[in-house]
């Protein structure tokens, strides 16, 4: 990917292991040291018990479940970015943190419905996006 990329935000320092995750085909993201509240993105003090520091970087599972979603029917940047019409998400992860994200293989999409990450590398950049679960997979409640 071109470093002028308006698609993906400048690389940092402080997501690497996020975008190194993403290379080894793992979604990671910051989990805090004292309380066990997972975030992403990292922040610079705990959102729950308000510890400072961004925590540690873990696995996360990969699965989560639509906590919000929209279609978008018009083009805002050519292509390789998802021409309409797309999905854009707001997955909640298993986890329990929340992820704006690219849903594909959205023809019955809805609100509650498990799903997954999907990861590539089609134009050379590593990237997620989340598809629907299998049939029959259990997701924990939303809230
Ligand atoms: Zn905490």
């Amino acid at each position: 990917m071109a470093a002028s990329d308006p698609r993906s935000p400048t690389p940092t320092a402080a997501l690497a292991p996020y975008t190194e995750g993403l290379a080894a085909g793992e979604l990671r993201t910051t989990r805090c040291s004292a309380c066990g509240t997972v975030q992403f993105p990292p922040r610079t003090a705990c959102p729950h018990c308000s510890r400072i520091g961004t925590g540690e970087w873990v696995t996360a599972s990969g699965r989560g479940t639509v906590w919000s979603f929209c279609v978008f029917h018009k083009a805002y940047l050519p292509p390789p970015a998802p021409q309409p019409p797309y999905t854009v998400a707001v997955v909640r992860l298993d986890e329990g943190s929340k992820l704006v994200t690219t849903v594909i293989d959205t023809d019955d999409l809805r609100i509650g419905m498990a799903v997954e990450a999907v990861f590539s590398d089609d134009d050379g950049e590593p990237r997620v996006r989340f598809r629907p679960a299998p049939a029959g997979r259990e997701h924990p409640p939303t809230s």
